[in-house]
């Protein structure tokens, strides 16, 4: 029987070839594995036109886990983080700096606008002691894109150091060290990229990595160690998530083999304008305007009718062979619905004729 279609945020729907490359065992220590590993950081660095300027630290662990050792490590203890926040993930990188005990202030734009750059250069210039920006290219919980471009200039022009939480958004939206100013981005194996879950990865600016030694809040977090003792050894500190990593480099040859980042954004973007069209037939709003929706996740409202229980809903649609996922709002009623991962138009198809289905078993809609 056929796996479920994941129309979440991750972890995603994966191919068949990914899947098969974790049939083996590999060696922690063996060359072959340390071989597997470098191929993947030279990619990646790649990917955003790092060349010899950035440098790639794997971490295992969800993205999370990345992103807590980004900003944990590459902060120093007297530093002050920004956070621009419009949604769950952008609470979520304020939340782990302030546990870690680092002074972090929050610039909050709601969770229905996009990032205001020029709201962002007042504030770099009314509170001199922030140090280091942080901002989510694309904040999941809604769908919201912010403008990064425009984000990074004005950060860049403050003379502040820009650490960029881009876990959806990678291998998918556009991303260049040329183009963008940045010090480190974040994401992880099992969202664009199309691996499947157990590492993130921070694309970072050896110049930062170079000073971050001693910073670290955490022995097994610590960015600076990890990336040490990969240059010396070739190996990952502690424990690497073997299959993981055999799944991402096969992940990789895909993304490759379908041209790249353009091609994979033209995918998910024909996968979110079928989406939208196809929730307007069944009467289902959109939660963002379509000028501000990232081609990522979509949320939409949940109608206000009396029988709708998004868990009903849920398992009428997962008996159809689609997963959909809850909203992630603190006020409104709503669910998302993925665009990403190893699908296409008739997945997305699929999904829209399973959500048709359970509304009318619902008698939501005739
Ligand atoms: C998925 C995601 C993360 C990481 O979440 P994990 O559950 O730890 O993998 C972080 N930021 C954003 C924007 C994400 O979409």
């Amino acid at each position: 029987m056929r796996d479920p279609i994941l129309l979440t945020p991750g972890p995603l729907s994966t191919t068949l070839a990914t899947k098969t490359a974790m049939l083996h065992d590999w060696g922690s220590w063996d060359s072959g594995f340390n071989r597997l590993t470098a191929d993947i950081c030279r990619r990646l660095v790649a990917l955003i036109d790092g060349g010899e300027e950035y440098a790639c630290v794997p971490m295992q662990g969800s993205g999370t886990f990345a992103v807590e050792a980004a900003i944990g490590s590459l902060l120093p203890r007297d530093g002050k983080l920004l956070v621009l926040c419009n949604g769950a993930y952008g609470k979520r990188m304020a939340r782990l700096a302030e546990v870690m005990g680092r002074a972090v202030t929050i610039l909050d734009f709601g969770e229905t606008a996009p990032v205001d750059p020029a709201r962002v250069a007042q504030r770099l210039a009314s509170d001199l002691a922030i140090t280091h920006v942080g901002v989510i290219y694309c904040e999941t919980s809604t769908g919201i894109l912010n403008p990064l471009r425009e984000i990074a200039d004005v950060v860049a022009r403050a003379g502040k150091r820009l650490v960029i939480d881009a876990m959806s958004a990678l291998g998918a939206l556009p991303l260049s060290a040329r183009e963008t100013p940045f010090d480190a981005v974040i994401a992880s194996a099992n969202k664009c990229l199309e691996g499947v879950p157990g590492m993130g990865f921070v694309l970072v600016r050896r110049h930062s990595l170079e000073a971050a030694q001693g910073n670290a809040h955490s022995l097994s977090l610590d960015l600076y160690d990890q990336w040490r003792y990969l240059q010396q050894t070739g190996q990952w500190r502690y424990t690497p998530p073997t299959h993981v990593v055999a799944a991402l480099s096969a992940a990789l040859d895909q993304f490759d083999a379908e041209g790249g980042r353009p091609a994979r954004l033209a995918r998910y973007q024909a996968n979110c304008d079928m989406l939208l069209e196809g929730l307007q037939q069944l009467d289902l709003q959109p939660f963002l305007p379509a000028a501000i929706q990232a081609p990522v996740i979509v949320t939409a409202h949940a109608p206000t009718h009396p029988a709708w229980r998004f868990d009903a809903f849920y398992q009428r649609v997962k008996a159809y062979g689609v997963v959909l996922y809850p909203g992630k709002l603190t006020e409104l009623e709503t669910f998302r619905i993925g665009c990403i991962g190893a699908i296409g138009q008739a997945e997305i198809q699929l999904a829209l004729d399973a959500m048709a289905h359970a509304l009318t078993e619902m008698r939501i809609r005739n």
